[in-house]
């Protein structure tokens, strides 16, 4: 009997990659608990506490490609601190995955939720591969299997995965069907899931649409008209297309968008719902008509007034940062701008929009989809984006006063917040 054969590429076997010490992502992490724990005048044993991971999962994740072939992928999750309540942190599945990656990400969860204060500590969990060779078949088998082999860790009042790049909501009813057929009906178990499934309204633009409150209240203080304000987005995925569609409703002027391959760049402003009714018709984001085809490796230094940085980390660096002409730049992903190459931008008087508060419209939405499930109960959409916009204009507002009353960065006041925060909660819990 002939076998069927697959209607696309099979899926590119990346090499096994070990735990690589000293990747930027985790030194970096470490070198701003330890600013901010002097900062704040935090006790010894706590930051002792802190400077490490609650706990790590490294798992194998096997699965039967299309062609027939076995593939073994490496699967993490790291679970940074949870004093604050259950850990809670997205899944990643992209090539660059690593421990060291996952690992200063599941902290910037930790201080991300303590910063917006909703009840949960950090976690981080991703599979080096690279989903973008993939069948939906692979991926389907992909993600029930880390989700099988990760679920003794997980639980809805003990860790709560969500989707991060490389992952969406179908990602995410995978992985709530795969915990489900083990442990029982459990929406749950993740969020980001489609509002079919227990999803909630307005998750799905939440991180972008937290990103334009805080944006546009910036502006505000700043006396800066959204007309006025040239955007450029890099990333257009989940984070990168909300906050561009939503930043072009408030008036921004959008004046370029990129992806993994090439931005398209106009001075006039592009038009952000044409973009996408082209990228609908399955056209390249960088051949947008009408506008100039930029490399990927140019979106940062692009002529602008606001640079969003909503892609991969550490993409503004030594190399590059002397070449950014943003005034603002509000960090949508996670760990975008490395530690060597913040002062550069501080001496340039260039405002960042740090990443726990920028993205924390992602986890808020995550909470009230949580609790949602928890009470079997589902909110309207307008009533999702008034509390978001409550939590995201106070944590703002916090932020604010903080840098202010010491005269530190937003970045040092957010994570002074946080990091009190997480203190009071692991000594009221008598751990240390
Ligand atoms: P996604 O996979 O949906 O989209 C990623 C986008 O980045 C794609 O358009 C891809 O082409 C582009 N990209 C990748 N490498 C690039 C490069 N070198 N140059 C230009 N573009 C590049 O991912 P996402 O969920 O939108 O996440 C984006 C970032 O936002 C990540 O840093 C993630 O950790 C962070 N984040 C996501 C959420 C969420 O709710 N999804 C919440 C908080 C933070």
């Amino acid at each position: 009997m002939t076998q069927p054969q697959p209607a696309h590429q099979p899926a590119t076997i990346l090499p096994f990659r070990p735990p690589v010490a000293g990747n930027n992502a985790w030194v970096d992490a470490g070198a701003y608990l330890e600013r901010a724990a002097s900062q704040i005048g935090l006790e010894s044993e706590i930051l002792l506490l802190l400077r490490s991971p609650f706990r790590e999962m490294h798992v194998e994740v096997p699965v039967r490609l299309d062609n027939g072939k076995l593939a073994v992928f490496s699967g993490y999750r790291v679970q940074h601190n949870g004093a604050r309540g259950p850990y809670k942190g997205g899944i990643r599945f992209h090539p660059d995955v690593d421990l060291d990656e996952i690992r200063a990400l599941a902290a910037l969860m930790t201080w991300k939720c303590a910063l917006v204060d909703v009840p949960f500590g950090g976690a981080k969990g991703g599979v080096h591969c690279d989903p973008s060779t993939m069948s939906e078949g692979e991926l389907n088998r992909l993600a029930r299997r880390y989700m099988q082999n990760i679920s003794h860790i997980l639980g809805v009042t003990r860790d709560i995965p969500a989707p991060d790049m490389g992952t969406n909501a179908h990602t995410m009813a995978w992985m709530m069907d795969a915990y489900g057929s083990a442990n029982g009906y459990t929406p749950g178990i993740v969020t980001g899931k489609p509002v079919e499934l227990g999803g909630s309204y307005g998750r799905e633009s939440a991180t972008g649409r937290g990103a334009v409150i805080v944006l546009s209240e910036l502006c505000r203080e700043l006396g800066a008209a959204p007309a006025d304000m040239r955007v450029v987005v890099q990333g257009y995925g989940n984070v990168g297309a909300w906050t561009a569609r939503l930043a072009h409703e408030a008036g921004f002027k959008i004046v370029a968008l990129g992806d993994v391959h090439g931005a398209c760049y106009s001075d006039d402003g592009i038009d952000v719902p044409a973009v996408d009714a082209w990228l609908a018709e399955g056209n390249a984001l960088s051949q947008f008509p009408g506008t100039e085809h930029v490399p990927p490796s140019e979106i940062v230094t692009l002529p602008c007034d606001v640079l969003v940085p909503a892609a991969t980390g550490e993409v503004i660096h030594t190399g590059n940062v002397r070449g950014v002409r943003a005034r603002i730049i509000v960090e949508a992903a996670n760990h975008p701008i490395t530690l060597a190459a913040e002062p550069v931008l501080a001496k340039h008087d260039v405002t960042v929009l740090p990443d726990i508060l920028a993205n924390a419209g992602g986890v808020i939405v995550s909470y009230f989809e949580w609790t949602q499930n928890i009470q079997q109960f589902r909110w309207p959409e307008e009533r999702v984006n008034d509390e978001l916009r409550t939590r995201m204009m106070a944590a703002y507002a916090a932020v604010r006063e903080e840098s202010a009353a010491n005269s530190v960065t937003m970045r040092e006041a957010a994570y002074a917040i946080a990091l009190k925060r997480v203190a009071q909660a692991i000594r009221l819990r008598g751990f240390v």
